[in-house]
Formats: C-alpha cells, structure tokens, sequence
C-alpha cells in the first residue's frame, strides 16, 4: 500500500479521499487555488500546496504544477476524484512518466471511454445494446438529417467529448436538428476541444441506471450493482439511490445489466473503479450511454448497501492488490439515498446561486452520513461546480430510507445561500418519487419553479 498521495482535487471529494487515507495511515497531500486557501479539504489533509489563481485552467488543470508538487513531497501516487483531470488520458501518461501510479484505470481504457462515439461503437461490438444512432460521426447536417427523417424523430445530438450534461440537445424536427448541430458543435468546441459529433435516437421517458464495476490487474472484475440515477436536472443528476425499484418490476433486468456492463468491462480489459451508464425505457429494454472510468459522485449509495469503501478498493487496486472479495461474497444490504446539495435556484431554473454560508450545521444520526466540502462563514465562489455536499440516508427499506432521509433534511441547517434543500424535501414527499414513477424528464416537468 503507499504511505503518501497526492489528491488532485478539492472540496467533497477531496475530503472523501482524506478521510479513507487516514484511515488506513495514509500521508495525504492536498492541493488549493488561491480562492480555496482555507476550504476544509485543505485544512484536512496532512499537507497542501497552492497550485495557481481560482480559474481551473490555471490551478486543478495545472498538469505541471500538480505533478511537481507530488514528486517534490514525495508522493507515490495521484487520486484524480471526479471531474477535473479524472478523465484526462494525456494526464494519466504524465503522471506514469513522472514515476507516479494514476488511481483509476489505465489511460488506454480512459481514451476509449473519453470519446463517447467510440465507447458506443466498442460496445456494439461487445454485444452490449446501444442506443439505435447513426454508427458514425457526423460530419454535415445532410446525413444526420437523413437518420431523423428515415428513424423518426425526436434525435439527440451529442458531443464525442462531452461530459455533466454539456454538449446535448434534443431535437423534434428538422429545424431544430440544424440548430442543435451547430449549437452542439459550438459547445464541444469550446467546453471540451472537440466538434465531434454523433446522433442517436431520444428515448422518451427513460430511467437512468448505471452499474459500478471493478476490475484488478490479476484478472478479476465484479459488478456492485445498480444505481438508479433518474432525478435530474439538465442531464445531471440531483438524486441517486440503489437499489433501483426497476429491478422488482422486469424480472432479470438486473442479472441482464450487470452481465452486460460486465462484458464491457472484460472487453476492454478495465481495472480499478468504473461506471456502465444506461437508459432504460418502459418496457424495460436496456441500452449503453456511455461509460465512466473513474470514481462516480454517486458512490456513497453503493458503498451504503455493499458496506465497502470503494476509496479503500482504488487504492488497494492502484498498489496492485487482489479485489478483497469476489461476487459470490457480494449483496444488497436495505436501500439507499444520496442527495445532492447544491448552491442552486431550483425555482429559477436551477440557475447556480454562489454566496455566503453563515450557518452550517450537518444532520447526524444511525444510517446518515454527510459528504461536504463547505463549512460555516465560507463562501461558494462562482468559479466551481456549486455542489457543497451531498446527504446519504441507509435504512432496511426505501420507505424508510425516504423517511430517514427527511427527517436528517429537516436537521440540516444552511444558512446565507440560496440551496436546493428545500426542494430535496418536495421530492421525497411526492407521490411520483413514493411510487418509485418518475423517469430523467420528470424533475424539470414537475418541480413548480418560475
Ligand atoms: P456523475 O456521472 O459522477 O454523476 P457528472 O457526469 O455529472 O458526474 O460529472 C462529475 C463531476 O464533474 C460533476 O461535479 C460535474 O459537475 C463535473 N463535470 C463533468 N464534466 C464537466 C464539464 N465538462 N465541465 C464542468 N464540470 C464537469
Ligand atoms: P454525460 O456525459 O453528460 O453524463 P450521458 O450520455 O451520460 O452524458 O447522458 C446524460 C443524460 O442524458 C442521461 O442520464 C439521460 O438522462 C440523458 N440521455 C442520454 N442519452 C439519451 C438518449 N439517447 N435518450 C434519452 N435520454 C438520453
Ligand atoms: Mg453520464
């Protein structure tokens, strides 16, 4: 095991990573930008270093900087936590050639993944469904034009790069396939380097449900189940829970996808913690979205009814140990909730709404647990993602795990900044989300914002 990483990070995840190295004795180095001076992932690792000014670009995107800062404190390896470098093939190579271990897959894996057209097209190959689409990219407006009028509409037109819901449109007639083409190219361009297109058709009213899975470099490779990602908003989850009701209404749907995500896995040879996304439609046929090679926002939920810590699994795989247990050994243990809490306005359009944070207090209790990167008197600054925390409720039954979670809302104190906390609560005392019906369109359709 290493006795010292670098987390190349910041705010909840970078704490999550702190606490599973301290536990395991772990030294841990964090990283700030000048703006993050004294956020709490700082203030919780054991060092940390300022990596540049507050834009990403030139702070946690520092390839550079954050490479020298691992090799001069003596690091053995880099935890890239979501986001940010996570997903950065050419990072992954770097830190290689700087004598460092990358925690997370190989870079092969990651460039694979990272174009979602190609991802698409490897699963095909592997015998995982797809979303029907056009196989190539598209390069003019004539052929993809084509597709929508010969398949029916409505189509969705994605970015090869694209990633957090950036680089996608819905379109329901030709006009607005044109429009969506350019706009797509323009966000690609600009978001991710890329103007790499694709198109396929929009499944309407679908579930979102993803499998984590796992790989070692010895040649094992488990699945840790289900996670049902449908509460969303502008493609981005705002809740999560596993296991998913689903699974309980199409008879060996779960044994079907986890067989598939495995396969993938396999074929792409996948070590270390990775994410199989889906959408599945109301007859519950499944089809591959895309793949994410790295440790998901969404894990609490997992570790929750699995009772792993799936930090402590990166790190054992990333020093070249054996997975701990095989899938025989693995169940589902009760339900679980994760909310995300993020700086928002969900009455105006979810529009971030950065400020201050005068009063902080988190919700304790048995089977509740509070992932957070914020504290009192700190502000969430416009130059990151506004998520603050997020809020993960264990019970034996999702009845009570809804109920567990609303009292833990309830005790929950942020105060100054405009949060979307209040709306967690509508949600889970709603009759669509009680029911477990509600599909990836139903929060922005249902949620009474201006
Ligand atoms: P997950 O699939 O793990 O729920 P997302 O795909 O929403 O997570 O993205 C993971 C994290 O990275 C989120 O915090 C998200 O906001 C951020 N992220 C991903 N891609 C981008 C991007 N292109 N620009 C800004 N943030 C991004
Ligand atoms: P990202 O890389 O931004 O996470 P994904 O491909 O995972 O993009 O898609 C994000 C969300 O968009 C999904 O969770 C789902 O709600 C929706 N989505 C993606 N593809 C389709 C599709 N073909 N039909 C309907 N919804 C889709
Ligand atoms: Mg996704």
């Amino acid at each position: 095991m290493f006795n010292k990483i670098l987390i190349a990070n910041r705010a909840e995840i970078a704490t999550r990573v702190v606490r599973t190295c301290k536990r395991l004795g772990i030294t841990t180095v964090a990283v700030f930008s000048e703006a993050d001076a004294d956020a709490p992932h700082v203030e919780l690792a054991d060092e940390a270093y300022c990596v540049g000014p507050a834009a990403v670009a030139e702070s946690y995107l520092n390839q550079n900087r954050l490479i020298e800062i691992a090799t001069t404190t003596g690091c053995e390896a880099v935890h890239p936590g979501y986001g940010l470098l996570s997903e950065n093939a050419s990072f992954i190579a770097r830190t290689h050639d700087a004598g460092l271990v990358f925690i997370g897959p190989d870079a092969s894996c990651v460039e694979l993944m990272g174009d979602k057209l190609e991802a698409r097209q490897f699963a095909k190959q592997s015998g995982v469904p797809v979303v029907p689409g056009l196989e190539g990219q598209v390069d003019d407006d004539e052929a993809a034009l084509a597709f929508a009028n010969q398949n029916g509409y409505p189509v969705l037109v994605k970015a090869a790069a694209g990633g957090g819901g950036i680089g996608m449109k819905i379109a329901k007639k030709d006009k607005q396939l044109v429009k969506a083409l350019a706009e797509c190219r323009r966000r690609g361009a600009s978001a991710f380097g890329s103007d790499k297109l694709y198109i396929e058709r929009y499944v309407e009213q679908p579930r979102h449900i993803e499998i984590q899975v796992f790989g070692d470099h010895h040649g094992n490779l488990v699945h840790l189940f289900e996670r049902e990602c449908s509460v969303q908003r502008r493609h981005q989850k705002v809740i999560e829970e596993a296991p998913s009701v689903l699974m309980s209404r199409f008879p060996g749907l779960r044994e079907r996808m986890t067989g598939a995500a495995l396969n993938l896995a396999r074929a792409a040879e996948y070590t270390n913690a990775g994410t199989v996304e889906f959408i599945v439609d109301d007859s519950g046929a499944f089809y591959f979205i895309e793949m994410n090679t790295r440790l998901q926002v969404e894990h609490p939920v997992t570790e929750a009814i699995t009772g792993l810590d799936l930090v402590e699994w990166q790190l054992r795989v990333a020093a070249g140990e054996a997975l701990p247990i095989e899938q025989s050994q693995l169940h589902i243990d009760g339900h679980a909730i994760e909310c995300r809490l993020y700086a928002e306005n969900p009455d105006k359009g979810f529009l971030p709404a950065p400020g201050h944070i005068d009063e902080y207090r988190e919700p304790t209790g048995e089977g509740i647990r509070m992932d957070s990167g914020v504290k009192a008197n700190w502000a969430v600054t416009p130059y990151y993602d506004p998520m603050m925390a997020k809020l993960i409720s264990h019970a034996s039954t999702r009845d009570q795990s809804i109920s567990k979670m609303l009292t833990a809302l309830d005790k929950l104190r942020i105060g100054g900044i405009t949060h979307n906390a209040p709306m967690h609560t509508k949600i889970l005392q709603s009759e669509a989300f009680i029911g477990g019906d509600f599909d990836t369109g139903w929060l922005e359709a249902w949620y009474p914002g201006d």
